[in-house]
């Protein structure tokens, strides 16, 4: 879990942009929604202009960014994609000196983490926590025991978007995850969430003294029998009123 005595705030660090489609929970991916509205191509990989933005300083020489911010770190690309072999040394050099921040990454590439690390990473940085999406049981079969053996030292598992039922009961996750987060997809290509897979994920969370948050429904939404279309804003206050989240191991 990211530690709360560090998260006084959170903002959004997207250092470079544009991605390719690597698995199922691509097919309707957002960046390439996003950018086909502007006539973007979203697999050509580039350098944003805020790439610098943790070590910008204002004129008193303070960092602009202050101590404490949770930085949402490249959510219109994957930082481990190959594009950005060339730019990553320096992203973590900007992580390694503001060790202050936390910096959460999200990734569908954990089997390019052990050749992305920097030379003293160790068994990881303290401010640093890498989530490992998985979308359905191949991609958890094949994520988890990389992600499992990688050296972070804060791990969550991103089911989102939840394409079918994911047993992680074989993962032992208790021993080595902090969370899990569940979630249905957006868009309208949407494909349906039932909501008992995600009950069932949770299940195996709570037997595992994990914390589990579901965070938002997707915009189909199967429950109790019946298929239900949700707005874009009610998605996350809708799983929200299910009220079944799981904070720290404990309902
Ligand atoms: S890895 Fe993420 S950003 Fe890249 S195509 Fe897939 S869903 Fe989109």
């Amino acid at each position: 879990m990211i530690p709360n005595a560090i998260v006084k705030g959170s903002s959004m660090w997207n250092l470079w942009h544009g991605c390719h489609k690597v698995s199922p929970g691509c097919m309707n991916c957002y960046v390439y929604r996003g950018d086909a509205k502007r006539d973007v191509d979203s697999n050509i990989v580039t350098k944003t202009k805020n790439f610098d933005l943790p070590i910008r300083r204002k004129r008193n020489g303070e960092y602009k960014i202050s101590s404490g911010t949770l930085l949402y770190t490249c959510f219109t690309s994957d930082f481990f994609i190959d594009d950005a072999d060339v730019w990553r040394n320096e992203a973590w050099n900007m992580i390694r000196e503001r060790n202050d921040l936390h910096f959460l990454i999200i990734t569908k590439r954990i089997d390019r983490f052990s050749q992305c690390v920097p030379n003293d990473w160790g068994d990881g940085y303290d401010n640093v926590t890498i989530c490992c999406t998985v979308e359905n049981q191949k991609y958890a079969d094949y994520r988890l025991p990389i992600y499992k053996d990688s050296a972070i030292k804060h791990k969550i598992i991103i089911c989102e978007p939840l394409l079918e039922g994911i047993d992680l009961n074989p993962f032992k996750i208790g021993e080595w995850i902090d969370q899990v987060v569940a979630g249905g997809e957006s868009g309208s290509q949407a494909r349906v969430c039932d909501y008992n897979w995600v009950l069932n994920l949770r299940n195996t969370c709570l037997s595992q003294n994990v914390s589990f948050w579901f965070k938002q429904t997707g915009a189909l939404f199967f429950k109790d029998g019946k298929t239900y279309s949700i707005k874009r804003q009610f998605q996350h206050s809708q799983a929200r009123k299910a009220r079944i989240n799981i904070e720290s191991g404990c309902e």
